[in-house]
């Protein structure tokens, strides 16, 4: 079995973190990266777990470093992938990326065998219903982030799968098949 960098991605709200979580607890071939970001931690978030939150001058020194994988700002802060986290995980496991899509090209330019996986919403109103349902976001920023979602959805085609999350369970057990047939690969 080979271990494989996976990114995962899709707009905001369509539960990509909820399908993440649910794969971790069944499969111990997969960690997933905890980026750093600049953005406040939403409430039961803790530092370490969600991501690594920093100020924006520790951000932009570790830029300066070459800390970062690949980093972005999104929605007024930056995210990015900690290179070192990812390199040592990589030795013994299987890697998730939840990352946006500009974050998810870069990632495969660097690292040309990283597998693609975009989450998908059945339809935009159940997007609306998820983001609003989560609770996490002010009625502004939850508009900023479905500004974002045409654009999100129009780069499926430079993905190696798609996966419409309309049902948690059924969505779960696709990705599971799709991670098992890469890690399987012979390469
Ligand atoms: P993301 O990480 O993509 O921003 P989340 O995982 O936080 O999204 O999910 C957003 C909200 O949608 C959460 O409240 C979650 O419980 C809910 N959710 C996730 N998947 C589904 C699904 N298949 N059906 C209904 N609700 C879902
Ligand atoms: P959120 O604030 O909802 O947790 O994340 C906002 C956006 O940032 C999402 O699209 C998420 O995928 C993206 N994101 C999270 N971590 C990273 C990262 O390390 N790099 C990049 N490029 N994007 C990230």
């Amino acid at each position: 079995m080979r271990n494989v960098v996976f990114a995962i991605s899709g707009p905001s709200g369509v539960g990509k973190g909820t399908l993440v979580k649910l794969l971790l607890k069944e499969d111990d071939s997969l960690v997933s990266s905890v980026s750093c970001t600049t953005r406040a931690p939403r409430k039961g978030e803790k530092n370490g777990k969600e991501y690594f939150f920093l100020s924006r001058e520790e951000f932009i020194s570790r830029i300066q470093e070459n800390d970062f994988l690949e980093y972005d700002e999104h929605f007024g802060n930056y995210y990015g992938t900690p290179r070192s986290f990812v390199e040592r995980q990589l030795k013994n496991k299987s890697v998730i990326l939840e990352i946006d899509v500009v974050g998810a090209l870069n990632a495969k330019r660097l690292m040309p065998q990283t597998v693609l996986i975009m989450i998908v919403p059945p339809d935009l109103k159940a997007l609306q219903q998820r983001l609003a349902g989560r609770g996490s976001e002010s009625e502004a920023q939850r508009e900023e982030r479905m500004r974002r979602v045409r654009y999100e959805l129009e780069q499926q085609s430079k993905y190696d799968y798609v996966v419409v999350n309309d049902d948690l369970q059924s969505s779960k057990r696709r990705l599971q098949e799709i991670i098992k047939s890469e890690q399987n690969k012979e390469c």
